[in-house]
């Protein structure tokens, strides 16, 4: 019986033995494994680093173009020597206010009686004139009509040198084109007096050189009030009825 314990016990010790070995091989194992070690340690590490650096790089540079984005667009400026006529009816109360308001006829030395009605007369393209044309010899002084901020200084391939004017209220613009030159200190964005020189009759643009004039118009402005967008007005009748 003796024996038999003996063997039980050669059997246990061998068995354990055996366990032990297989454990310390297996931790043995995964410590000097070469792939164990590059695998399980830099993998949670490394990874992580490369997919979280992309992300903070794309943040601000998602930021930082938004602001000179903001900027607001310049508008292009039309060609012509007209605005592009935008639905804002004129109503007969424009004109009656307009009237009202006595203003300065825009060429030195006219009166009323001396203007003539050329505001539906055709125009190249099929196009109607819409503006008033008064004839008078080169360089005759051009005059503001009323006290209000220069718009925009245009040069423009149909009206030549010109100048819109908004009136004080901002509510209507005021054309003057063909002009031979600006008068000294004419700048955008300056302020014009009722009766203040403002440049002086020409031919620029596409009016005959033989044939100088003002081409004067009116416009009421939009919402947004952009010098380039208005419904004209006829300025003639501004003046028609009133007293020479
Ligand atoms: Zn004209």
């Amino acid at each position: 019986m003796t024996e038999t314990r003996r063997h039980r016990r050669w059997r246990q010790a061998l068995i354990l033995g055996a366990v032990l070995a297989v454990v310390a091989g297996v931790v043995i194992g995964t410590w000097f494994r070469p792939g164990a070690t590059t695998q399980t340690l830099p993998a949670p590490s490394s990874p992580p680093p490369v997919a979280t650096a992309p992300p903070e790089i794309a943040a601000p540079a998602k930021t930082v173009p938004t602001a000179p984005v903001a900027a607001p667009a310049e508008p292009a400026p039309n060609t012509d020597a007209t605005p592009a006529a935008l639905a804002v009816p004129p109503d007969a109360s424009d004109l009656s206010r307009l009237r009202a308001r006595d203003l300065t006829i825009p060429v030195h030395g006219f009166s009323a009686s001396q203007l003539s009605d050329n505001y539906t007369q055709g125009r190249a393209g099929g196009a109607l004139h819409e503006a008033l044309d008064i004839m008078a010899p080169r360089g005759t002084p051009v005059l503001a009509i009323e006290d209000g901020r220069i718009a925009k200084l245009f040069l423009s391939k149909a009206g030549g040198i010109t100048l819109y004017q908004f009136d004080p209220s901002g509510e209507f613009a005021y054309y003057y084109a063909h002009l031979d030159a600006y008068a000294e200190g004419i700048a955008e964005g300056g302020t014009l007096r009722k009766g203040q020189i403002l440049g002086y009759v020409g031919s620029s643009g596409n009016a005959l050189v033989a044939a100088p004039h003002l081409h004067f118009a009116i416009y009421k402005l939009g919402p947004e009030k952009q010098w380039w967008r208005g419904t004209p007005l006829n300025p003639f009748l501004v003046w028609r009825d009133a007293r020479p």
